[in-house]
């Protein structure tokens, strides 16, 4: 990311632009307005299932290859979503190759370039193996369905959809419904899939962790706080992630394991609170109104794509957020998928095996990583004995946050 940039944005103003209800209230009837017209059927090449950063980097890379795609959410314009709201330096190299950086950026508000870990006494911080953004989700996802909608896609949003049969998904509104025919139906749903779970992809035992994330005003306790840092805190039960996502507002994402005696965000947010007085300082100053959650956690389906149906991002697989790269997983698939879709022509038995060898090569293993980095972290002892170590051999340290990452 360019050193420019970092400085525009080591100044941020960003203010998270809510809708009035009467927009909203426009919003809405337009968009049943659109779904009025769609019929009873309608054929696509491809409909894609999920607004998140996997399923509007689909539709704009489809749409600009010509594809006539539809995209369905089933949330309105200006959701907000589970995340740390961190675009890692990997992410932006992917964005790059999208042609979508310049769009991602106009929402960015600040750089993220150290992250500092602690558990228990034991900490250790490093510079990240490359520059990286705060970028608020309500903005992200919004900027990218306007864009998947500039480049030609149709976007239907407070619609769900439901997987009839391949190729066939039925898509409903406030009570009405229209059945898309589609070449190809990607499912970019999220965690828990349902489309996945429609088709009997879905792993055979749930995960055991939940996310979680939340802001709130904070402006005295981040005077205090070191520019460009992301703090990570480990404790009994889960862990903390936190950034100032601009000079007045503090965002913390974090996950619970559900077999720990922490039950709820508040309580890892007190025992974290409880050895660290930044943290505290800016809880007597608010807590998030909202939780925001996801989960359960890892999520790894038993198949992503076969003749009709492909999955991308979080629906493809996902395992822990202490990584930050979750969104860099969901350009990537993106990228993958609508490169299979471009090499074969269009979408068959034969792509969809080009997409899972793909998929495999370059996504899960890298998942499989964090996976076995994530048992270091479900337990403080473990994680401080980590923390260490990375203090006594810092290459090695950024070594392995380059693995886990690149
Ligand atoms: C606690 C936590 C912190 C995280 N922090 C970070 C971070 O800092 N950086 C990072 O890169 N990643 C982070 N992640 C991961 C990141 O949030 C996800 O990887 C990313 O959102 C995946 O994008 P996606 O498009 O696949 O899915 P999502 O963003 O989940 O989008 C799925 C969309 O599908 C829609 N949908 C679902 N079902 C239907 C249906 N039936 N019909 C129509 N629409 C439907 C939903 O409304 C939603 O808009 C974090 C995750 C967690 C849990």
């Amino acid at each position: 990311m360019a050193r420019s940039l970092v400085e525009r944005m080591s100044h941020p103003t960003h203010a998270v632009a809510q809708d009035t209800p009467s927009v909203a209230r426009a919003v809405a009837q337009a968009n049943l307005n659109l779904f009025s017209t769609l019929g009873d059927e309608q054929s696509v090449d491809v409909l894609v299932v999920g607004g998140g950063p996997a399923g509007s980097s689909c539709a704009i890379a489809l749409a600009r290859a010509g594809a006539r795609v539809m995209l369905v959410d089933a949330q309105a314009r200006g959701r907000d979503k589970c995340c740390g709201h961190c675009l890692s330096g990997g992410a932006w190299k992917i964005l790059s190759e999208l042609g979508l950086r310049e769009v991602v950026e106009s929402v960015s508000t600040g750089a993220t370039g150290q992250v500092a870990w602690r558990s228990g006494a034991q900490g250790f911080e490093m510079n990240l193996p490359a520059l990286g953004a705060i970028t608020p989700r309500v903005e992200l996802d919004k900027k990218l369905l306007e864009e998947s909608e500039r480049v030609g896609a149709r976007v239907v949003q407070s619609a769900t959809a439901k997987w009839v049969s391949p190729g066939k998904v039925a898509v409903r509104m406030a009570g009405e419904e229209c059945v898309v025919n589609a070449k190809l139906v990607i499912a970019a749903d999220g965690l828990g899939s349902g489309i996945a779970r429609a088709r009997g992809w879905n792993p055979a035992s749930p995960g055991r962790k939940y996310g979680f994330a939340g802001s709130w005003r904070a402006p005295m306790a981040l005077r205090n706080w070191p520019a460009e840092r992301i703090e990570m805190r480990v404790v009994r039960g889960g862990y903390l992630g936190v950034v100032a996502e601009s000079h007045e507002q503090i965002h913390v994402a974090g996950l619970i394991d559900r077999n720990s005696n922490v039950s709820r965000p508040d309580d890892l947010l007190n025992e974290v609170a409880r050895d660290w007085p930044l943290l505290a300082a800016a809880l007597q100053e608010g807590r998030p109104s909202r939780w925001h959650a996801a989960g359960p956690l890892p999520w790894v389906p038993t198949c992503i794509a076969d003749e009709s149906t492909a999955l991308v991002g979080d629906a493809a697989g996902y395992a822990e957020p202490f990584s930050g790269e979750g969104m860099r997983w969901a350009f990537e698939s993106a990228q993958g998928l609508c490169a299979t879709w471009k090499q074969h022509g269009a979408w068959s038995a034969a792509a969809a095996r080009t997409y899972l060898n793909w998929h495999r090569d370059h996504i899960a293993r890298r998942q499989q990583k964090t996976l076995r980095t994530a048992w270091f972290l479900g337990q403080p002892a473990r994680a401080s004995i980590m923390c260490q170590a990375a203090r006594t051999f810092p290459r090695a340290a950024s070594w392995l946050a380059c693995s886990m990452t690149q």
